[in-house]
């Protein structure tokens, strides 16, 4: 591994709009590049402009938490920044990768995200993260934090191939059950996974059933995207070492697609699998409302249900408007609340969807996003009256041991 010092003029990345997958406004990276060195990981794609040799390097950028401070603090700003979970990892560098472990950035940044009160959502590879549960279970119970781990498939010896510097699967999902028996949301991001190695029906099924039984909130899925160039050698070179039979398989769904795309069909017959299997075991695919309905306001509240009503359409093959009404709404600076009467004046709003967004704005929810999903309210106000019974033992702990050591100095 190789480390170079670098200073970050910003830290924070503003997305144009709320992003649904991650409930986040705002992106944090810490490092650039990742010596996780997963050999599917897009970060090698030149598009991404990683100096250097990826998953050997790493570039740290050592005034991150100065930075941060300035861009977190609401002095002198005009606008503060708006309330959402800050997104620590999904860009091309895990928060936790080994340089963390000397650098301490992701701990320091999470400390200040507590000093001012944001909600923090997480995703990484790496079992590191349990040396801050101290921080994240403070964050949880002061605003909220969603802890995520990342998987190829909850196989041991094709991670060890395709992920050969982090800790297996059955480390991660014994991790993900700390933190979710600490009262913090947890979930698995079951991406990418790999053709004809991990997207099959049994392998998927065997994911979804082990992230069950860890107690994971919700599963968010994707299939693997391949670019030409750097990240298409890379994989092909591993692919051609362990499953030399499968290139051909490969050559025939990755044709060239700029973005790395495999074909259609491809995806389609995939995600109908993972929507079949996730509903067989009533599991949430976005993120659920329980975790989020307290932190957003209303607009963006309304663009996150929109886009995971049309998220969930699109599985099932139905085309849908709401994606685009989420977008209308996205670019709106006036509250929602205050236009009721002329919602269907926005791009994208018919009769039905402004049905839905009434419900939102008086509810706080979705009756038809439940049915979508197959999950009931009951079970998001389970996961609120929980979360409500672990904070208040906490507290009731905190009290009894204060109470204890008063004794104790009588
Ligand atoms: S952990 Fe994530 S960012 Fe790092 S190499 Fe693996 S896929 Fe890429």
């Amino acid at each position: 591994m190789t480390i170079r010092e670098i200073e970050a003029k910003s830290i924070l990345r503003k997305y144009k709009k709320i992003d649904s997958w991650f409930i986040s406004r705002y992106g944090m990276n810490l490092y650039r590049g990742c010596t996780h060195n997963c050999v599917y990981c897009d970060g090698r794609a030149e598009g991404y402009y990683v100096d250097g040799e990826f998953g050997e390097d790493v570039a740290v950028k050592t005034n991150a938490i100065k930075v941060l401070h300035r861009e977190l603090s609401p002095k002198g700003k005009r606008k503060p920044l708006g309330r959402c979970f800050i997104m620590a990892g999904g860009g091309i560098g895990d928060s936790y990768q080994p340089a963390e472990k000397d650098y301490q950035l992701t701990r320091r940044a999470l400390q200040l995200i507590d000093g001012y009160n944001f909600p923090v959502h997480v995703l990484t590879k790496s079992t590191l993260i349990e040396r801050d549960m101290d921080i994240l279970g403070r964050i949880n119970e002061r605003n909220r934090a969603i802890v995520s781990f990342s998987f190829s498939s909850v196989d041991d010896e094709i991670s060890a191939i395709f992920e050969p510097g982090v800790p297996p699967p059955s480390e991660r999902l014994k991790t993900l059950a700390r933190f979710k028996s600490e009262g913090i949301a947890c979930g698995m991001f079951l991406l990418p996974v790999i053709p004809f190695i991990t997207d099959t029906q049994e392998q998927i099924e065997e994911s979804v059933r082990r992230a069950s039984e860890a107690g994971v909130d919700f599963i968010i899925f994707s299939g693997m995207t391949l670019k030409d160039g750097r990240q298409r050698n890379y994989f092909f070179n591993v692919l051609k070492e362990h499953y030399p039979d499968l290139i051909p398989e490969y050559q025939k769904i990755y044709q060239g697609d700029r973005w790395g795309q495999a074909s259609a069909g491809y995806y389609s017959r995939l995600n109908q699998v993972f929507d079949r299997i996730a509903k067989k075991y009533g599991m949430p695919q976005r993120i659920p409302l329980a975790v989020f309905r307290d932190i957003l306001d209303e607009n963006d509240l309304v663009v996150v249900i929109l886009e995971h009503i049309h998220y969930l359409l699109k599985l099932e093959g139905v085309k849908s408007p709401f994606g685009y009404a989420a977008y209308s709404i996205s670019q709106l600076k006036e509250p929602l609340s205050g236009m009721k009467e002329d919602l269907q004046t926005l791009k994208g709003v018919d009769k039905r969807t402004k049905g839905i967004i009434l419900e939102i704005l008086e509810t706080g929810n979705s009756s038809y996003l439940e049915r979508l999903l197959g999950v009931s309210s009951e079970k998001d106000d389970e996961m609120e009256i929980s979360r409500d019974i672990r904070v208040n033992n906490r507290k009731l702990i905190k009290i009894q041991t204060t109470l204890n050591s008063w004794k104790k100095s009588d």
